[in-house]
């Protein structure tokens, strides 16, 4: 391919509505143009670069015998109602009406369409177990749509969903399903962590996520420093920390003390001369699904002061469609009498849940539900009744790591796929049923599998970039060989090109040339920014020596080669 009939611009400034490296990079380099927030068209070199992951998607999936389909993007709104998820997924889901008043949305996944394709057609465990994939558009209204490709409202996803005779047959199917995805993303090359995860609200309870590594990640993970343990943040356990011990073992009298203006654990720390993690403070979170219901369901919900609550642990453990949420300032003064900051669990009637990192304290302070005062000498059992010792905070670093080996450290990801154990949760809404060896209707038990393709090249350009623009792994490079065509109107200069590039395509090697009529610090700029693994460099003084330049993008070594060996050395450097 040659630039000069590329329709290819690039772009030395950068771009201001560009937060990351990769959507910099992508902007100025042509990859990616942007139509409206979060809706990109990709260029020829981004397309490629997606191709190339889909070939190896497909490869690897290939192996394990998976079919692919494709699935529309616009379905009927009854399949949605089926599941609930019509009501349930909110403002994300893209909805319209066609001329007749029938309500359709956009696919944000395809769990309903994929599980009305299969409950027409699948009568016996004879049929089991299969497992269906497709690569399709997909459209999330994304609140904040953001970084490029990496959180786009439209966006191409791999996505597969396997379907059962039981719950081990499933796991098997999960398992089968992980192991794929480890071979794809082994393939690329890159530095990435398998991770607990949370199921969101797709169902189901077993989950992992794909990690790329990456500071600008979105996504906190933690992982042990001394075995494979990791987790996303948002499901970590957090261990009982022993050593946090406070208040003595005898139980002392009950005392009210005024704390005017203190609101913050920090002020409260400062004037008690308390360290944080010593202190106890109650938040107040509702669990309930039901919008629309005119009462709460409040509960409180104590910590130690340095730590954070973590809203999808509590949306767990109450079995809720999204993260619990936290009381406004208004709905805690009506339940505590007083304002968030002098809130306490003396004297309340909700039920109150206590994290375990509290397990040791005896004799503590909480806010004492009255303005600008607390309570000292607090003791469970004693001076109120809790419900319940709970996992809600946030585990953080420093904390042991839940299998016991080494401690927890915090790392960034960027989520490329995720991988669910559904069990039986759409095909029972749905109906989706076989009949086992008894003759008899069982629900088929579900898995599903998503990949974001676009956000993983571009991961893997927040990965892989320098000060100068993009370093493409082998594996998801557009083209492999960039040729800076010094001297286009120099006939025999234009003859070794061609010839280099007839030999390179001829060893299978994606050869793209910059026969531009610009000056060769513009071109090896260019060939920086946009960043394919070997640049060859062919101009007027080279070819009269017989010879031409080879420069590698990642070490940024350089070589020259006589011209009759350029196709073999380059073909054995990029083949092996
Ligand atoms: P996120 O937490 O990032 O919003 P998700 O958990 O909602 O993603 P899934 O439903 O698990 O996403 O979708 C499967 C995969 O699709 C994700 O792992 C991710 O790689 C990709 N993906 C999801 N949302 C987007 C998006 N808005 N833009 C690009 N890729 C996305
Ligand atoms: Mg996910």
């Amino acid at each position: 391919m040659r630039w000069s009939k590329a329709h290819l611009f690039t772009q030395k400034e950068t771009p201001a509505d560009a937060e990351i490296a990769s959507h910099k990079l992508m902007l100025r380099a042509g990859l990616i143009k942007k139509v409206t927030p979060g809706i990109y068209t990709l260029g020829f070199m981004a397309l490629k670069a997606q191709r190339k992951f889909e070939s190896i998607l497909r490869e690897e999936f290939e192996k394990d015998g998976l079919i692919e389909i494709l699935m529309p993007v616009v379905h009927p709104a009854e399949l949605w109602q089926e599941t609930n998820r019509w009501t349930e997924m909110g403002d994300g889901l893209a909805r319209f009406k066609n001329r007749n008043g029938q309500e359709f949305c956009l696919g944000a996944t395809h769990e309903e369409v994929i599980t009305d394709y299969v409950r027409h057609d699948l009568k016996s465990y004879r049929d089991l177990p299969v497992i269906i994939y497709q690569i399709q558009t997909k459209f999330r209204d994304e609140i904040r749509p953001r970084f490029g490709l990496m959180r786009g409202r439209e966006f191409t996803m791999k996505d597969a969903y396997s379907f059962d005779v039981d719950r081990d047959a499933a796991l098997d199917s999960y398992d089968l399903m992980h192991a794929a995805y480890k071979r794809a993303f082994d393939r690329l090359g890159l530095d990435y962590r398998i991770v607990k995860a949370d199921s969101g609200n797709i169902g189901g309870d077993k989950s992992e996520e794909f990690h790329v590594i990456a500071d600008s990640g979105e996504d906190s993970l933690m992982v042990s420093t001394e075995s494979e343990f990791a987790a996303n943040s948002e499901v970590c356990p957090a261990i009982d920390v022993e050593d946090v011990v406070y208040g003595g073992t005898e139980e002392l009298a009950l005392e009210e003390f005024p704390t005017p203006g203190l609101r913050s654990i920090a002020d409260l720390s400062k004037a008690t001369n308390t360290e944080e993690k010593f202190l106890v403070k109650t938040m107040f979170y509702s669990v309930t699904d039901d919008q629309s219901k005119d009462g709460l369901s409040p509960i409180a919900v104590c910590l130690r002061g340095d730590d954070e609550v973590n809203p999808i642990k509590i949306k767990n453990h109450f079995g809720l469609a999204n993260p619990a949420e936290l009381l406004t300032d208004e709905e805690v003064k009506q339940i505590t009498g007083a304002s968030p900051g002098s809130c306490g669990p003396v004297g309340i009637n909700i039920p109150i849940y206590f994290d375990n990192g509290l397990k040791h304290f005896k004799n503590f302070v909480v806010g004492a539900n009255k303005d600008d005062f607390h309570l000292k000498n607090v003791n469970t059992g004693r001076d109120f009744q809790l419900k319940e010792w709970v996992d809600f905070r946030m585990a953080k670093e420093g904390d042991k790591s839940p299998d016991g080996k080494g401690l927890l450290k915090e790392v960034r990801g960027i989520e490329v796929g995720h991988i669910f154990y559904l069990g039986t949760k759409y095909s029972k809404a749905m109906k989706a049923t076989f009949l086992d060896k008894n003759g008899k209707a069982q629900l088929i038990e579900m898995g599903c599998y998503g990949i974001g393709v676009g956000r993983t090249v571009q991961a893997a350009i927040e990965q892989s970039h320098d000060e100068d623009g993009v370093v493409w792994p082998r594996a998801l490079a557009p083209f492999d060989v960039h040729i800076c065509h010094l001297d286009p109107k120099d006939e025999k200069v234009d003859e070794v090109v061609q010839d280099i590039e007839a030999g390179l395509q001829g060893l299978g090697i994606d050869v793209f040339v910059d026969d531009r009529k610009e000056r060769p610090g513009v071109k090896f700029k260019d060939a920086d920014l946009i960043g394919f693994p070997l640049r060859i460099t062919v101009g007027g003084r080279g070819v009269s020596n017989g010879e031409v330049e080879v420069f590698h993008r990642a070490s940024k070594e350089k070589e020259s080669l006589p011209i009759a060996e350029v196709v073999s050395k380059v073909g054995m450097l990029l083949n092996n």
